[in-house]
């Protein structure tokens, strides 16, 4: 059997950067994928990051060949397109990446910090120890052979698979299972257009609950006249194949006349809160497969690259301090939420507002402004929405017989400080962890009935 001190599985945005962190301190790393290393990076994606999340985590901006287009804001269409939000704030400056380059950037500072990579290698299930996670059982996809790993610490970074998480026996204190409706199912291409893409600098984001329930469509402009377009929608009772929902209403719009496929497929994101705990006797669980996704835009490269920095700093600690349980590897999970998590959480009730509202209460709160450009970044960036909800516009959605609307829109920006001020106080071990979560189901509890619409 291969001894590592740490082994990663998954070569996404998240393993890479936990590998190079922890390998980069001098410790044995093993990074494995099923991938052949030179498709790690591929994968069904917008493809869209924000600048910030380069500046924050001191990693260079893309140039050259892994960089399609800078982005310099977004446009967001009202359900009904009468309404436009066209927001080009500093907060949205990023990029669009050519992903497959930018996966092999990430996994080029995993190997040359001195992580061993093994591609094309399968894991099959955790392995175990008493209550510790030890190893990881691996298929080699060449051979078929199996192929027995032991670590002293192991990480889930398998990305929405979460194939050691979903295995892993309930004592170590890590839910294996995430609500179906809380996942987006999406169906994305590569196209090439005939036509010159309008506003070439913008993302494009389309609101319509009838035809993405749950979630969006989206345009993204590529190099050239490539563009990235896709929809998602969430998983809930009989939800359409966001496929035929693509083929039925974005893809007859004018744009793509007489445009060509290069590529098409579908994947799943987990749009929610983070997990509540990401932390187990010997093993830790980063990006996707902790559920570590934007709950609004779907964004989770950064986030993933955040908790990939984060897991990996904690680790080291773990080793240097000999102490692998999960007290040991705890401070990842504040360190999360402090960084990302809490805004996450905030985002996962403006998410079950937007998807109770309804296309006409999202049509009418962004035509008369009850929703703003800046409330939509603000929220979007996680920041606490303060609405200024005054008397002249409840005058005029009470005329409207929308009233209702408004008082969800207060519910969502008290809940969503709530929920924030929760997260920022993530207990600092795992003693406060039952009172935290239950804490954590009562809040969202009420979300989910406050939030249906009368
Ligand atoms: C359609 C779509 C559009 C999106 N658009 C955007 C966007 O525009 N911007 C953004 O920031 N995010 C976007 N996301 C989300 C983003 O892609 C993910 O959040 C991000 O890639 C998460 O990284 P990760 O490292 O957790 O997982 P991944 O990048 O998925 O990496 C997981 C790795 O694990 C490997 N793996 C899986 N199972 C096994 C196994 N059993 N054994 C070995 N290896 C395994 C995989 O091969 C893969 O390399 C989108 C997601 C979807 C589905």
């Amino acid at each position: 059997m291969e001894k590592f001190d740490v082994i990663v599985v998954g070569a996404g945005t998240g393993g890479c950067l936990a590998a190079k962190t922890i390998a980069g301190a001098g410790f044995n790393v093993c990074l494995a994928d099923r991938k052949k290393q030179e498709d790690v990076g591929e994968k069904i994606c917008g493809d869209a990051i924000g600048k910030h999340h380069f500046d924050k985590l001191g990693l260079s901006y893309p140039v050259g060949a892994e960089l399609e287009r800078k982005i310099l804001g977004i446009k967001i269409y009202s359900p009904n397109n009468e309404t436009v939000f066209h927001v080009a704030e500093k907060e949205l400056f990023g990029f669009i990446l050519n992903r497959r380059r930018f996966g092999q950037r990430l996994l080029n500072y995993a190997i040359k910090a001195g992580s061993t990579f093994l591609e094309l290698t399968h894991a099959v299930e955790p392995l175990l120890e008493g209550n510790y996670v030890t190893g990881v059982l691996t298929r080699d996809l060449k051979t078929q052979k199996q192929l027995r790993l032991s670590g002293k610490i192991i990480v889930d970074a398998s990305g929405f698979s979460a194939i050691l998480r979903k295995k892993l026996p309930q004592e170590i204190g890590i839910d294996t299972e995430i609500n179906k409706e809380d996942v987006v199912v999406c169906y994305r291409e590569i196209r090439k257009l005939k036509t010159q893409i309008p506003e070439e600098e913008f993302l494009e984001l389309y609101l319509s609950q009838e035809i993405a329930p749950g979630g969006y469509s989206w345009i993204f402009p590529e190099r050239g006249n490539r563009v990235n377009v896709g929809l998602g929608l969430a998983m809930v009772g009989k939800f359409p194949n966001p496929k035929t929902q693509l083929y039925n209403h974005v893809l007859p719009k004018p744009l793509f006349e007489d445009s060509s496929l290069t590529s098409g497929g579908t994947w799943y994101a987990p749009t929610r809160r983070p997990l509540d705990c990401m932390t187990g006797n010997g093993i830790a669980i980063v990006g996707d497969a902790a559920c570590q996704v934007n709950p609004i835009h779907g964004g989770g490269m950064g986030p993933s690259m955040i908790a990939g920095k984060l897991a990996g700093e904690t680790i080291i600690e773990a080793l240097e301090k000999r102490d692998v349980s999960r007290e040991g590897l705890w401070m990842y999970n504040p360190r999360y939420m402090e960084w990302y998590g809490a805004k996450q959480a905030g985002l996962d009730v403006f998410r079950m507002f937007l998807q109770e509202g309804g296309d006409d209460n999202l049509d009418y709160g962004m035509k008369y402004k009850l929703i703003t450009e800046e409330d939509l970044l603000k929220a979007s960036m996680g920041e606490d929405v303060h609405l200024n909800i005054t008397e002249k516009t409840r005058r005029l959605f009470r005329g409207l017989g929308r009233i209702s609307l408004v008082k969800n829109l207060r519910e969502v920006a008290n809940l969503l400080t709530k929920v924030k001020t929760l997260y920022l106080n993530y207990p600092r071990s795992p003693q406060g962890f039952e009172e935290w979560r239950r804490n954590v189901e009562e809040l969202f509890s009420v979300a989910k009935t406050k939030l249906k619409p009368t």
